[in-house]
Order: structure tokens, then C-alpha cells, then sequence
């Protein structure tokens, strides 16, 4: 099963479908591996716009 990154949201996923997005714009070129277990507590997620937690990758190309 392959990760990929959704290019929009750059959370991380095994499917075919971004499961925050509903797109399909998703990437297997990324670098960079964050994850967010309490976005108002992480700056991390504040700088990259982060509301949920997860999976996201740093770099989406
Ligand atoms: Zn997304």
C-alpha cells in the first residue's frame, strides 16, 4: 500500500481519495512527515493552516 500526500491539504493517505478534501489530488512525491495529534496546541499546524489532526507531509511536489 503506498502513501500519498493530498496536494491541497498535504494530509497523508493510503486511499485514492484526500479523506479531508474528497480530491484526488494527491502526490507520492513528498518530503517531510508531521503529525498532528492536537492542532491548537501545535505551531507547526498553525504555520501550515492545520484544524485537524493527522498525517501531513511537509513537501507535496
Ligand atoms: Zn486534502
Amino acid at each position: 500500500m503506498t502513501e500519498k500526500a493530498c496536494r491541497e491539504c498535504h494530509m497523508i493517505t493510503t486511499g485514492v481519495l484526500c479523506p479531508k478534501c474528497k480530491t484526488t489530488t494527491l502526490s507520492d512525491d513528498f518530503s517531510g512527515l508531521v503529525i498532528v495529534i492536537d492542532p491548537a496546541a501545535s505551531e507547526i499546524a498553525k504555520v501550515m493552516g492545520i484544524k485537524e489532526k493527522g498525517r501531513y507531509a511537509l513537501r507535496v511536489r
